[in-house]
C-alpha cells in the first residue's frame, strides 16, 4: 500500500511537472541528476528539456534583438564571452559532456513509458560529425509524444535536417497532406495554399508583407515604427514549452514542428517548371510585398 502510494506521489510529480536541464561548458552538471532519478519517476515524465550548453546567455536567454556588437545578454546582462562554446567531438574538453548525455539517452531508454514523453534538447555544435555523435543515443528512445532538436546557433539546412530526421522518427510522424477529395492540379494548388507561400491571415496584415529588400526576400526583417525596418531574431514562443529557450528553424539550426514562425518554402519554385508557375499563382496572389532598396527607388 505504501509503496502503491509512492508511485501516485511520483507520478503527480513527474507527470504534471515540467522539467528543464542545463549543463554548461566542460562541466556535464545538473545533466547527472536525470541519471540518479528513479525509472518510475521517469516513465511517470510528460515533459522534459535538456539543454547541453547555453549561448550567448548562460541562464538560456534567447539572442533576439542581439546586436553583432553586443556584448551581453539583453535580458540579464550576463555577459556574452563567457556563454557556453559550441560542442565539438574533436576538442576533448566535451568528453565528459557527451558520455553523460549517452548515458542519460540509456538511462531514458530503459525509464520513459512510450509514447508519452515530450522531449526537448538543445545542444549547439560546430559541426555535423557532432551532431550525429550527440544523436545516436537517442535513436535507443522509445517512441515520443513530442520531439524538438536543436543543433545550432545559426539555421544551417544539414544539421536541421538532422533534427527533423530524429524528430520525426522518435514520434513516428510521416506527414501526409489532406486535400479533402480534390484531384489534379487543384488538389496541388489546395496543399500550396496550406503552406507558408500561401496567404499568412493575421489581423495585422502590415506586419506579415513580405519585406524585399535590395531585389531579394529577407525573412529576417521586420517592421520597427515608422516604417523602417531592422533585422531581428524574432521567436514565437511556440517553438518551445519553455518559452525561453528558443528552437525556431528561421534562426537556428533546428526543427520544431510546433514552430508558428513563417517560413517561406522557396525550394518549392526551383522544382519544376509547373510547380514554379503554381507556386506563383499561389505566392503572388496571397500575399502584400513592401519593396525596399533598389528596386523601390528605380521604380519610384
Ligand atoms: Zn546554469
Ligand atoms: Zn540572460
Ligand atoms: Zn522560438
Ligand atoms: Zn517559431
Amino acid at each position: 500500500r505504501g509503496k502503491f502510494l509512492h508511485k501516485e506521489a511520483q507520478e503527480i510529480l513527474y507527470g504534471e511537472n515540467k522539467f528543464v536541464i542545463r549543463s554548461h561548458h566542460k562541466q556535464a552538471g545538473d545533466l547527472d541528476i536525470l541519471n540518479h532519478l528513479s525509472l518510475d519517476a521517469l516513465s511517470a515524465m510528460r515533459c522534459l528539456m535538456v539543454r547541453l550548453n547555453s549561448w550567448p546567455c548562460i541562464r538560456g536567454h534567447s539572442d533576439a534583438n542581439l546586436d553583432e556588437d553586443c556584448n551581453e545578454c539583453k535580458i540579464c546582462s550576463f555577459p556574452v564571452p563567457l556563454s557556453d562554446p559550441e560542442i565539438s567531438t574533436a576538442n576533448s574538453d566535451f568528453k565528459s559532456i557527451i558520455q553523460t548525455w549517452t548515458t542519460i539517452c540509456q538511462r531514458l531508454s530503459t525509464g520513459v513509458s512510450p509514447g508519452r514523453l515530450h522531449l526537448e534538447f538543445i545542444a549547439d555544435v560546430r559541426d555535423l560529425p557532432t551532431a550525429k555523435r550527440l544523436a545516436e543515443p537517442l535513436g535507443s528512445l522509445p517512441r515520443l509524444q513530442g520531439c524538438i532538436v536543436r543543433f545550432g546557433r545559426k539555421p544551417n539546412h544539414t544539421l536541421s535536417s538532422l533534427a527533423r530526421s530524429i524528430a520525426s522518427r522518435l514520434t513516428h510522424k510521416t506527414e501526409e497532406a489532406a486535400t479533402s477529395g480534390r484531384t489534379g492540379r487543384s488538389a496541388f494548388i489546395y496543399i500550396l495554399k496550406h503552406t507558408n507561400i500561401g496567404p499568412w491571415g493575421s489581423f495585422l496584415p502590415e506586419l506579415d508583407a513580405i519585406h524585399v529588400m535590395n531585389k531579394t526576400f529577407d525573412q529576417r526583417y521586420t517592421l520597427a515604427g515608422k516604417g523602417s525596418i531592422i533585422p531581428v531574431r524574432r521567436c514565437c514562443h511556440y517553438c518551445s514549452f519553455t518559452k525561453l529557450h528558443c528552437s525556431c528553424p528561421l534562426n537556428y539550426a533546428a526543427y520544431s514542428p510546433q514552430c508558428q514562425c513563417r517560413v517561406l518554402p522557396l525550394e518549392l519554385f526551383l522544382v519544376s517548371r509547373q510547380m514554379r508557375l503554381d507556386a506563383s499563382e499561389v505566392f503572388y496572389g496571397a500575399n502584400v510585398f513592401r519593396f525596399r532598396g533598389p528596386l523601390y527607388t528605380a521604380n519610384a
